[in-house]
């Protein structure tokens, strides 16, 4: 298949697994006890996808890579933790954080942000190569669910209705999909995107997912962080 037309239909999946995350939380009764472990799998093969992959593949192609990769970092740290007065991955229960409810709006901001940058991650990994575009979207899918499910958990905190909050992961499904769209547009500066979205990846395994982890007590969590490496060197032994 063409990396493209793959791109746009991998970039739907990831897109509306940010939904499902919404729905979980929009329909009270879903149980949601097992995402913690989506976020620990995602920490753990996301981590391994953007050192052992995307960087030296950012390396290989462009001389700016280094500062590029630096500006992804910090362009999502301003986003979900400068301009955002208080973000964490998963459910969302401080209601106290957010009594001025525009503060809900800045959480959203900081994801969409985010999210642009999985939908050019995904697309910059398929135009270099199909095995990199499959590793950054299963690194991508991974964390979608919990994504939407912030999300949508951060607009209730902040008194929207339900609609409202599975809107904005369909908003965050639609940034993807944007990602997607305008790196298959600009495909000659794949250079840029692919560095700077590796960039993201670090921040939101690190500095996103990686606390989440630590935050439940037990050596668990951890264990399966490392899980996720595993599933990591596993595809690059058998499939790559
Ligand atoms: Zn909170
Ligand atoms: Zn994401």
């Amino acid at each position: 298949m063409h990396p493209v037309l793959l791109s746009l239909l991998l970039g739907s999946t990831a897109a509306a697994a940010n939904v499902f995350g919404g729905t979980i939380i929009v329909k009270r009764n879903w149980d949601r006890s097992y995402l913690k472990y989506f976020v620990a799998l995602g920490a753990g093969f996301m981590l391994a996808t953007a050192m052992l992959e995307i960087i030296p593949a950012s390396f290989a192609r462009e001389t700016n890579a280094p500062i590029l990769i630096l500006a992804g970092y910090l362009i999502t740290h301003f986003f979900e933790h400068t301009v955002t007065p208080h973000f964490h991955f998963g459910e969302e229960t401080h209601h106290d954080e957010f009594v001025a409810a525009h503060k809900g709006y800045s959480v959203l901001l900081g994801l969409v942000v985010h999210t642009f940058f999985d939908g050019i991650a995904i697309a910059s990994g398929f135009i270099v190569s199909n095995w990199l575009g499959w590793m950054i979207f299963l690194a991508v899918f991974l964390h979608k669910i919990p994504e939407g499910f912030t999300v949508a958990s951060v607009m209730l905190a902040s008194g929207r209705s339900r609609r409202l909050a599975l809107g904005a992961s369909v908003l965050l499904g639609a940034a993807t999909f944007a990602g997607v769209l305008t790196m298959a547009l600009f495909q000659r500066h794949v250079g840029i995107g692919l560095p700077l979205s590796g960039g993201v990846t670090i921040y939101v395994a690190a500095s996103d997912l990686m606390p989440e982890v630590n935050r439940e007590p037990g050596g668990k969590m951890a264990l399966v962080v490392l899980l996720g490496l595993g599933i990591f060197f596993l595809l690059d032994r058998l499939v790559h």
